[in-house]
């Protein structure tokens, strides 16, 4: 008899744990478990702001696949998914196609520019390691032509990030500290650079309490990064955005957009039932009236009853939904109940730079400065060893003192 095929499309934060406890749960008779991936690597999404900054390198956020994942416990295959074909239990890849009994989606998100004119075009996203390397890499060809181009403009320095949500504000923490470092290599006065933060809220991070949201902003600005609030962006030039309602251009060499992500466009490809761009998932992660597939990770949002509002996606929840969807395939292999997911938001830590963060925790804890930058060393050390285990905690754990 053929076994049943688990197909799990995706290796980040969702997919490659929903893998590894396949492998831990599933004896090798009860099911085979295939892992499609666009690289041979997982990227750790939650470091992708210090790799485009520059202060880690793309290898120190990259994680081979074949190191976490036994190759003869679960195929791997290296491909691009293009569509989920569900009618027809197949997935169409880019140079091939696989056939599924069941199938977990965890192919994650990507920027949305809100179709914010010229922003595709002109502006940089942090989205996978090559896109944040680019970053990076542009951010010190500016300055490494600074002084040898007679003709260089003034606002070429400028580092200019649109979104002062969590991605923008941890950019921007990682800047204020590249940017002295890079002005010491390449001889530029610090005053010549500005790192400009524009936010169209009235607030930054506005998740966070007051007092923490104020010691982000006085950290921040105290370190030379300047913060417009209640300044939407309209549109993006090649020069830079155009902000507000008086239309000011604000010019830089730089231009990043961290106003938001959106699922993956696969989901919309393969006419996927969306809300939002994602798929409203039932309370055991599966899609509604479907079942053997399985969404999660931000491909999906899950129901927050008490809020009465979907969870925030982040990779906290994806791991967790991944442990309740390998106990909900081994249950479906069995013949056993499906279990309803329940998040325990273990809280939310915001790092400003290497040495410095805000965080709440445990239920409304407040920490900040030195002590929240080590406990955002913690809980990223902590998702690899969930998902690695302590070789990998390591092997490319956050060891080194500020
Ligand atoms: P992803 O991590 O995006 O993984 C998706 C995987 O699918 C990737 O390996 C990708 O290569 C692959 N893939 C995509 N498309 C295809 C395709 N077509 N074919 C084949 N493979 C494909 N959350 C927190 O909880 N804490 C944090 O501190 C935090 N910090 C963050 C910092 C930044 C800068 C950003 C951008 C996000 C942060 N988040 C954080 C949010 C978190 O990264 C996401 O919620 C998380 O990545 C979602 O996990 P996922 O597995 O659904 O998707
Ligand atoms: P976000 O949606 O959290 O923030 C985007 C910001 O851009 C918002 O503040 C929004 O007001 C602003 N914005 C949108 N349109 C604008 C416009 N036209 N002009 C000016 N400002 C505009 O998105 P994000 O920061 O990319 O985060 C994405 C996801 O990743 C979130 O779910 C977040 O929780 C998660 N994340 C978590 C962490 C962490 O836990 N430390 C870090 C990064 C990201």
């Amino acid at each position: 008899l053929n076994k049943p095929k688990i197909v799990v499309l995706g290796a980040g934060y969702a997919g490659l744990t929903t893998t590894k406890r396949l492998i831990q749960k599933l004896s090798p008779e009860q099911a085979e478990i295939v892992l499609v991936n666009k690289h041979n690597y997982h990227y750790e999404a939650t470091w992708l702001h210090e790799v485009a900054a520059g202060t880690i390198t793309p290898n120190d956020a990259r994680v081979m696949i074949s190191d976490v994942i036994n190759p003869n416990k679960a195929r791997l295959i290296y491909d691009s998914v293009v569509e989920i074909k569900k009618d027809e239990k197949r997935v169409v890849l880019e140079n091939s196609e696989i056939t599924y009994d069941y199938l977990v989606v965890a192919l994650g998100w990507k920027s949305n520019d809100f179709g914010i004119k010229g922003m595709a075009e002109n502006a940089f996203a942090i989205e996978d390691i090559d896109s944040s390397r680019l970053i990076s890499e542009h951010i010190e060809y500016q300055f490494a032509k600074f002084n040898s181009d007679e003709q260089a403009e003034d606002d070429s320095l400028n580092i200019l990030i649109g979104g002062a949500g969590f991605t923008g504000i941890e950019f921007v923490g990682e800047l204020a500290e590249k940017v002295p470092a890079l002005c010491k290599k390449y001889d530029i006065d610090r005053s010549k650079v500005r790192i400009i933060n524009v936010e169209a809220a009235p607030s930054i991070l506005p998740m966070f309490d007051k007092d923490l949201v104020d010691y982000a902003k006085k950290s921040l600005e105290d370190r030379g990064v300047e913060i417009k609030i209640g300044a939407a962006i309209s549109e993006c030039t090649p020069e830079g955005f155009i902000v507000g309602e008086d239309n000011e251009l604000i010019k830089a060499g730089t231009v990043v957009w961290t106003g938001g992500v959106k699922g993956s466009p696969v989901l919309g490809d393969s006419g996927f039932e969306l809300t939002k761009g994602k798929v409203n998932v039932d309370s055991d992660l599966r899609m509604p009236g479907e079942e053997n597939i399985f969404v999660i990770g931000d491909c999906s949002w899950v129901w927050n009853k008490e809020a009465d509002r979907p969870y925030p996606p982040t990779a906290q929840l994806a791991m967790q939904e991944a442990d309740v969807v390998a106990a909900n395939l081994e249950a479906l292999l069995t013949n056993q109940p499906l279990k309803d997911f329940v998040f325990d938001d273990k809280g939310t830590v915001a790092s400003l730079g290497q040495s410095d963060g805000i965080g709440s925790i445990f239920s409304n804890y407040k920490l900040s400065g030195k002590r929240a930058a080590v406990m955002k060393k913690v809980v990223d050390n902590r998702s690899l060893y969930l998902m690695g285990g302590v070789k990998l905690v390591l092997k490319k754990g956050k060891m080194r003192p500020f």
